[in-house]
């Protein structure tokens, strides 16, 4: 028999558009291997909201590997070692991977390299990050000029059919229990919100895109509306690559109608992705250096109190609430939350990427990086820092009373003009935790110290 190939999964957890798999099948038996990650520093192994939505997504792909003849092996520790226990159990010499651009899967497809054949696929991006260059050659820094040349190489290619079947190794080798991996939270049991939410897994994912794509030609008018399902909801599906881009992008433009917008969001996924490629630490490190030099205010309490929807406006304490009710935030209210967290509060960025990271189901270094980075003003490609957002505005423009309703119960009965910004906070609800004047002039002071080094 012929000696069967391994398929490494990290963030590629489907069958459909999924060439690792096809071609590991084309070349004989398949043995779906997925590694827990420790190959992460520390600091980005997943956080609490990812694993929950990880232990899900891996029962799914095995059920459904299950129903093609095969089924998902499971290793903990450093990918390399992992895939090598499992070659001297199979015999398995080639390794067949979609490729992955945060620092550490380099590193780790690197260290597998060097003792398999190691094969890796594109498939997770509209174009391989990277491979979107400025006419002399050099990778762009800019989004709008990136998006104009990757729009010249759309639409990706037709996305390809899951295999029917997947040819089974002679062996298969040991597998730990996914119990076992102590995914889901326990004590106290905090997924409540997102079990009520979310579906992980690729049926899950093809829903989502089915019923987004009706409301797609919509996604222009409506995406800044927290109060309305304007958006697709699909970032958790496609950060764990249950679904890829291509599929999305041919099930929306397939649709017909102005969609362009939704199409340029998923160019700033892609985007994300050549950032963090271009500089790879760019989720701990200021892109612009002068950063540095500002001094943030180390105010736990403060902290505290964003994470936990308190402090004092409305629209904030939503978006912060919702974050940790569902795991998921609406842009918008990212934005305005992010925004207020760095200017507002005067609290470094990573402060917020690191909460975002252990809170989130779309989790990503990449897309979480760019977006804070992009809010602070610190990043290659960024607002500008003195731009500072007014929450209370924001939060009358894009009509976020129901919303507000919804996350802060102790202000449901305040009519929809006084909510943004309740007169008299009512009991069980905080003051404002500082004045939108005070915070701004202080945020700017600080700029302008930054700027003047002794
Ligand atoms: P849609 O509006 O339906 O967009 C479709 C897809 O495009 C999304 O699923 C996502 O993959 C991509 N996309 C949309 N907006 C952006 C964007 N600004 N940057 C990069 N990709 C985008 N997104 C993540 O997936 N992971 C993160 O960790 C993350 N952290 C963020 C942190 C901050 C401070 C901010 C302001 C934004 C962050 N975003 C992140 C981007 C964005 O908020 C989410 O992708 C979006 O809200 C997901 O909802 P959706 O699937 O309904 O998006």
């Amino acid at each position: 028999m012929t000696s069967p190939s391994i398929v490494w999964l990290r963030r590629d957890l489907r069958l459909e558009d999924q060439p690792a798999f096809a071609a590991a099948a084309a070349q004989g038996p398949v043995i779906p291997v997925y590694v827990l990650d420790d190959d992460a520093p520390r600091q980005w192994r997943m956080g609490g909201a990812s694993r929950w939505w990880l232990h899900h997504s891996l029962e799914r792909l095995d059920a459904d590997l299950r129903l093609r003849g095969s089924r998902l092996i499971l290793k903990r520790g450093k990918a390399h070692e992992a895939l090598a226990a499992v070659r001297r159990e199979t015999g398995a010499r080639t390794v067949h991977c979609i490729r992955h651009y945060e620092p550490w899967w380099r590193n780790a497809e690197r260290a597998v390299a060097k003792q398999f054949e190691l094969q890796c696929h594109d498939g997770n991006f509209l174009a391989p990050p990277g491979s979107v260059l400025t006419g002399s050659g050099q990778p762009y820094k800019i989004y709008t000029p990136f998006w104009r040349a990757l729009s010249e190489r759309m639409p990706p290619a037709r996305p390809v059919k899951a295999p029917a079947t997947l040819p089974a190794p002679e062996f298969w080798p040991d597998s730990d229990r996914l119990e076992d991996w102590g995914l889901l939270p326990i004590k106290p049991d905090w997924a409540g919100g997102m079990r009520a939410e979310w579906v992980p897994g690729e049926a899950g994912a093809r829903t989502r895109l089915r019923e987004f794509a009706d409301r797609a030609s919509r996604y222009g008018q409506r995406r800044n509306l927290p109060s309305v399902e304007g958006t697709s909801k699909l970032s958790p599906h496609l950060h764990f690559g249950e679904i890829s881009p291509a599929t999305v992008w041919h099930a929306v433009a397939d649709e017909g109608g102005s969609v362009g917008t939704f199409l340029g969001e998923l160019g700033w996924r892609d985007y994300a992705q050549n950032v963090i490629l271009q500089y790879p630490d760019y989720g701990s490190r200021n892109a612009r250096e002068a950063y540095d030099r500002l001094e943030w205010r180390h105010a736990k309490r403060e902290l505290a109190a964003w994470q936990q929807g308190r402090t004092g406006y409305p629209i904030v304490d939503a978006g912060m609430r919702e974050l940790w009710a569902t795991g998921w935030m609406h842009n918008r209210v990212r934005m305005i939350a992010a925004s207020f967290l760095v200017k507002h509060l005067l609290i470094d960025w990573r402060e917020g990427e690191r909460w975002f990271w252990d809170t989130l189901v779309d989790a990503d270094y990449g897309q979480n990086a760019v977006n804070w980075q992009w809010t602070a003003g610190t990043g290659v490609d960024s607002n500008m820092f003195v731009r500072i957002m007014a929450p209370l505005t924001q939060s009358q423009k894009f009509d976020a009373a129901a919303y507000i309703r919804q996350w802060v119960p102790e202000l449901a009965h305040l009519s929809d003009e006084d909510i943004h910004d309740p007169k008299v906070p009512p009991k069980g609800y905080p003051a404002k935790i500082i004045g939108h004047a005070e915070a701004r002039a202080r945020a700017l002071a600080a700029h302008s110290a930054m700027k003047t080094p002794e």
